[in-house]
């Protein structure tokens, strides 16, 4: 097919005639620059505000594509948006492509965190569907350890850790706790915007991250925004950031406003499971009786001031989810997109995912 997904790093390809971009992630978008002219980039609408306003690509070359209805690309190929799950703006692409005589269906994941929406989205859902011919997947965590929780555990687990603070502090204190969440560029806002509407808090965010959440068309979310640093309990800074040595010093110059200060950082990579619950059979069977693995946070109420807490909130699918995932569509084939640069790796991937 003459049209590329997240490849802008080669330039202009000869015979491409289209750049899709899944979403506003380096990894993904790597190459796109203001001085791109090489032919037209699809992506979604909150995808299109960041390429513009970050990398100032010239919008003549940007078609914003509407969610969930088939787009027509070419008189032999249309494509749907799918909500991936991943970062705001994140979509699947699913392609239908006549060629030859015969009509094949691709989805390309980019990164996603599998859902059952997916799965019963109107234009993927089987039977009333064909099968998926070829399927690109965000093949992350496609290893059996990572059986990290659901994103709504992760958040509940970080609202009883701050039940548990708030209750060790005297009321009158409860508003000079500062917290403080560790984040990328784009992604994981939920984790901030859930503490902020339990605490009934505003949201302080840098210049730059405002400017990136206004991209992101969440009305709600913008209202809690705010510059001013005492006004909210809740702080948003970079995830590499979140560690003592920056983490003192942001609470000192803070003081005596808050007098103390919990950091979360939110990571998929953060996750240990137990041993005993790790099975050796991977089939799709033996995978969905294993018991799910709970999110646990060391509390440690020491004596110091600022306290770390890791997270293991992930915007990627658990091994779990990726099972459930390709087991319950019909797919001829699977190339994974994800820890593919050896052939043993890519091998060992398939000697999982094949059976399901
Ligand atoms: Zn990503």
């Amino acid at each position: 097919t003459p049209y590329l997904v997240d490849a802008f790093s080669f330039g202009k390809v000869n015979g491409c005639e289209g750049y899709f971009l899944t979403h506003y992630h380096a990894d993904h978008y790597m190459g796109l620059t203001k001085s791109w002219a090489h032919g037209p980039i699809y992506c979604s609408k909150v995808t299109a505000n960041l390429v513009k306003m970050k990398l100032k690509v010239d919008p003549s070359y940007i078609v914003v594509i509407p969610m969930d209805v088939p787009f027509v690309v070419d008189k032999d190929t249309t494509v749907v948006l799918v909500d991936a799950n991943h970062c705001p703006g994140s979509v699947l692409f699913l392609f239908t492509i006549k060629k030859k005589g015969r009509t094949l269906r691709h989805l390309h994941t980019g990164d996603f965190r599998a859902n059952p929406r997916m799965c019963l989205h109107p234009h993927i859902r089987q039977p009333d569907n064909p099968p998926i011919d070829c399927l690109y997947l965000d093949t992350t965590y496609m290893a059996p350890n990572h059986i990290f929780p659901a994103q709504q555990e992760c958040i509940n687990v970080v609202s009883d850790l701050l039940d548990m603070w708030l209750s060790f502090t005297k009321k009158q204190d409860n508003k000079k706790l500062l917290i403080v969440v560790g984040t990328y560029t784009i992604g994981k806002e939920r984790i901030f915007y859930d503490i902020a509407k339990r605490i009934n808090s505003k949201i302080y965010v840098t210049s730059e991250k405002k400017r990136i959440i206004l991209c992101q068309e969440n009305p709600e979310l913008e209202t809690l925004l705010t510059r001013d640093q005492h006004e909210a309990q809740v702080h948003v800074i970079p995830l590499g950031h979140i560690k003592q040595e920056h983490l003192k010093p942001y609470l000192a110059s803070l003081e005596p406003h808050f007098t103390s200060l919990i950091a979360i950082r939110p990571t998929g990579w953060s996750f240990y499971p137990p041993a005993a619950i790790l099975t050796k059979d991977l089939s799709l069977e033996s995978l969905f009786k294993q018991p799910f693995a709970e999110p646990k946070i060391k509390i440690n109420t020491g004596p110091e001031k600022v306290k770390i807490y890791s997270v293991p909130y992930s915007e990627h699918s658990s091994f779990r989810e990726l099972a459930a995932f390709v087991g319950s569509l019909e797919i001829r084939t699977i190339i994974p997109t994800v820890n593919v640069s050896s052939l043993e790796s890519r091998n060992h991937m398939e000697s999982i995912y094949g059976p399901w």
